[in-house]
């Protein structure tokens, strides 16, 4: 009996367990927090990431350790490496919580990206401003998620306070200056590479962002097959670069034809969850599979598929409930404002069905806005 550890115990660590529960695999889940939601479906570990000892008793628990949140300490993912295999491994989830290494990266293995700088003082941001221009974007370089640590400089003379609410942290967490991409729009490769090297990705997903956080995504993304091409091989370079095993999502804004890379998620992702209805092979499975070196799933998607995420609160599940082609997800979360609680899939065969299909759960949910870029999109000739 093989138990995967997963660091983080979210909706995306449950998603996991769900789907491993196929595969004849137990889980042992550790979190901060005693209410994780993977908690309701394996074993939880509650203890800090930092703890030491918490951390043995969990590698003394696990075969193979894996996570379901990004930005749990470079170290500790260290230190459990040198007692069970770790997956994906920690260099490259200490790259991916950098954003300054990430884009660097993404540079040097020619892969496009928006201008950016580092920002330690206000005067290098004053300097940066200067050279990339406005609108732009002060990030957070480490610890930021879901747009927070996220600042919108519009015109010079937003500076000020910019730095107010972000000054503080550039000793801390650093600061990125990034240029303001007025893209048409943001899509992700969702991919994954097996122990042995084999690279395997899902079609390539366009995704629509309300307040920095996902609200619906569609794949195939309708774009051009070249396009697709190009996404997908930046994802395998930089996958094949940092060694890496499992799953991953690369964030790319598209503009005028080109693309250019957001940020790297080192684990399952939301705009991935359409993969466990709509495509062979689901992320999660093969995330799993990965980890485990075992032979890696079909990723074809199964027709046209939507993904709308629930943030907050619940909606009235039945509209989804009673759609052909309709799935419902809640992760078991209480509601809390801008929080991740659930999502829903459609699936169809052809695009007009999915249009039709969102549009009316859209209307029985009083959710038209959600689904509108979506259901416009599929109708686009
Ligand atoms: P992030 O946390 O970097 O994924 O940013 C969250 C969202 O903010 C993205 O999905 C975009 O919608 C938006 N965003 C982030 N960076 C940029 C940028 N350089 N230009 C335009 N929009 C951005």
């Amino acid at each position: 009996m093989t138990t995967v550890g997963i660091l983080g115990g979210g909706q995306l660590a449950r998603m996991l367990a769900l789907s491993g529960a196929s595969l004849g695999l137990r889980f042992q889940v550790m979190d901060t927090a005693a209410d994780a939601c993977a908690g309701q479906f394996a074993p939880l570990l509650v203890g800090d990431y930092r703890d030491e000892a918490a951390l043995a008793e969990f590698a003394g628990k696990v075969d193979v350790a894996t996570f379901d949140f990004e930005n749990v300490p470079a170290e500790s993912a260290h230190w459990l490496a040198g007692r069970v295999p770790v997956f994906p491994n920690p260099a490259a989830l200490a790259l991916t919580q950098d954003r300054l290494a990430e884009k660097t990266l993404f540079r040097q293995l020619d892969i496009p990206v928006p201008d950016f700088a580092d920002v330690a003082t206000r005067a290098q941001l004053d300097a940066a401003v200067a050279r990339i221009g406005t609108p732009c974007i002060l990030k957070t370089r480490r610890l930021g998620y879901d747009g927070k640590g996220q600042f919108r400089i519009k015109s010079l003379a937003d500076v000020d306070a910019a730095w107010d609410a972000l000054g503080a942290q550039a000793e801390t967490v650093g600061l990125i200056l990034e240029g303001f991409v007025a893209f048409q729009r943001e899509l992700s490769v969702v991919a994954v590479r097996g122990r042995d090297g084999e690279f395997r990705a899902w079609p390539l997903t366009e995704n629509w962002h309300v307040d920095g956080v996902l609200s619906a995504s569609l794949a195939p993304a309708r774009v051009d097959a070249s396009l697709h091409a190009t996404a997908l091989s930046h994802a395998r370079a930089i996958a094949e670069r940092l060694g890496y095993v499992g799953v991953f999502a690369l964030e790319l804004f598209c503009r005028d034809g080109e693309l250019l890379a957001n940020e790297l998620a080192p684990r399952v992702h939301n705009s991935g969850h359409w993969t466990i209805e709509g495509a062979e092979t689901s992320q999660f499975q093969n995330h799993l599979r990965a980890v485990l070196g075992l032979p890696l799933g079909d990723t074809a998607v199964r027709g046209v598929v939507g993904m709308l995420n629930w943030i907050g609160a619940m909606p009235d599940a039945a509209p989804v409930l009673s759609a052909v082609g309709g799935h419902w997800h809640d992760y078991g979360k209480q509601s809390r404002d801008g929080r991740k609680v659930g999502h829903a899939t459609l699936r169809a065969d052809e695009a007009e069905a999915l249009a039709q299909r969102l549009a009316d759960v859209g209307e029985a949910l009083g959710r038209q806005a959600q689904v509108a870029p979506v259901v416009a999109r599929l109708r686009e000739a």
